[in-house]
């Protein structure tokens, strides 16, 4: 997962509009941060480095830098390792002019575009799949570079929402699956596209629309032109996940508010939640108040209190200067971060029946740390709720699910699971209640790491678990 940010204006300088839509955007990638813009000389220019976006960028510097139109993004290594040279925009001065790009997505064809441009002599200097298109767009020298990204993105697969800055001015471009969420705001005269809505309320921005599934959005001097790529989709598939756990709260997807349907998947889980695969022994119907991990299992939680009628307590306590558990790169540095990062009152558990939220589960470990660490506090029962599907299958399209030897609910039954977590009972929500809560229709979201059904790539050949398909 990453985020990506552009703006563009006919008046007003945006570089540090750049940087603040990327400290919005900041729960999608912690890993680096990256600015660019074209100087007078007609050069693209790129201020990048590793770390937050605070870290990364001179904000100082940037506010300073007098360009009408810029584009930046945040990184959260998916494809490619977590180094500087993979740090994006990816920018080039090519045959035809500047060029830069900020890509969130991951594409499937990969491997064949790469050795493709190879065999034509194409050096790539990361491991990104971003570059691919870069490449793609420089091997057709005799064409306007608009018309050469058009050419280039005909010939990708996959999950792509980008921002690209060109001479022409600031494109947007998402996947004919519409995969990631990509969103245009407005300002006065001024445009902004960004990975989500959340990010224009703190420029002062509206949100005009979604950027639709294979649309190409032009933003220069003379407004808005789209262009469409040849549709090679018959259904839509945007990331359900996004609405589990990694868009913002306060963003709004494709006209549905993310709060909204993580509130209404807790409402679902507190009625008779899951159905058959997703529920496992013990009645949690005595206990005594509602916890959720936070930040993650919150607004579930808060939806789950008000349908059940049992009280909330904020019971688990965040250290709200520890990262995401998440992105540490080894499974030691993962577990003792959960415990860095997140402590049971003793207090409010002892002696007491608690039910514990979150919005999934992927490894366990996240689980399984909080759920012994709140047996340490003599908790009498403990019953995990999780808000989405068990995880049972990798992500190719743009998030960072381990493999799935890995994944709990891939090699254990969710009794299994229940119990080497060592809570009392445990429950999802089945993927159609899902579907239900983000009120879009199942045809046109992805729900692949749940039910194995993908577009197509490595996976392809695995049968998918609810509809026998190969
Ligand atoms: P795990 O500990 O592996 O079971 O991970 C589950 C926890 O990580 C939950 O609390 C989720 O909120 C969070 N999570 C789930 N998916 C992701 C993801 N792709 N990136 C970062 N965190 C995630
Ligand atoms: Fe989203 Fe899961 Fe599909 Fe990946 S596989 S795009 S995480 S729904």
């Amino acid at each position: 997962m990453c985020g990506v940010f552009g703006a563009y204006s006919k008046t007003d300088c945006v570089a540090e509009e750049v940087y603040l839509g990327l400290m919005a955007l900041q729960h999608r990638g912690q890993e680096s941060a990256g600015v660019a813009w074209i100087d007078g000389c007609g050069r693209v220019n790129v201020a990048k480095g590793m770390g937050l976006v605070h870290e990364a960028l001179d904000q100082d510097s940037l506010s300073k830098t007098n360009v009408t139109s810029a584009i930046g993004h945040v990184r959260y290594s998916t494809a490619g390792g977590s180094m500087i040279q993979n740090a994006q925009p990816i920018c080039a001065n090519y045959a035809q002019g500047p060029v830069a790009i900020a890509h969130n997505g991951n594409l499937t064809n990969l491997s064949d575009l790469r050795s493709s441009l190879e065999n034509k002599g194409a050096i790539f200097q990361s491991t990104s799949d971003t570059e691919a298109i870069l490449h793609l767009v420089a091997h057709q020298p005799d064409k306007r570079p608009l018309d050469a990204l058009l050419g280039a993105l005909e010939r990708v697969r996959g999950a792509f929402s980008l921002v690209v800055l060109l001479e022409d001015g600031v494109v947007a471009a998402r996947d004919p699956w519409g995969f990631r969420p990509l969103v245009l705001g407005k300002r006065d005269g001024n445009y902004y596209i960004s990975s989500e809505s959340c990010a224009f309320s703190l420029i002062g921005a509206t949100l005009v629309r979604d950027i639709e599934p294979g649309e190409v959005l032009l933003i220069n001097e003379n407004g808005l032109t789209s262009y469409r790529l040849d549709s090679k989709a018959d259904r839509g598939w945007l990331c359900s996940f996004e609405f589990v756990y990694l868009a913002r709260p306060d963003s709004v997807i494709e006209g549905k508010s993310v709060y909204k349907a993580r509130q209404e998947m807790g409402r679902k889980l507190a009625r008779d939640a899951g159905g058959e695969g997703c529920h496992v022994k013990g009645d949690s119907g005595a206990a005594d108040f509602v916890a959720y991990l936070p930040d993650s299992g919150t607004t579930a939680a808060i939806g789950y209190a008000e349908e059940s009628g049992i009280p909330f307590a904020a019971a688990v306590v965040r250290n709200r200067y520890v990262g995401r558990t998440f992105i540490q790169p080894t499974q030691r540095v993962r577990e003792l971060g959960v415990r860095i990062k997140l402590s049971p009152s003793q207090d409010l558990f002892a002696g007491h029946r608690a039910i514990l939220v979150d919005d999934s589960l992927v490894r366990g470990t996240t689980a399984g740390l909080v759920v012994s660490m709140i047996r340490e506090c003599n908790a009498k029962e403990l019953h995990l709720r999780i808000s989405s599907p068990p995880v049972r299958y990798p992500c190719y399209y743009g998030i960072d699910t381990p493999s799935r030897g890995d994944l709990a609910a891939a090699k254990q039954s969710l009794d299994d699971i229940a119990a080497s977590i060592g809570a009392d009972s445990l429950s999802y929500l089945s993927k159609d209640e899902m579907i239900e809560a983000i009120g879009l229709p199942g045809d046109r979201l992805c729900t692949a790491c749940f039910d194995g059904c993908y577009l197509d790539g490595p996976a392809k050949r695995m049968a998918c678990a609810s509809c026998g398909n190969s």
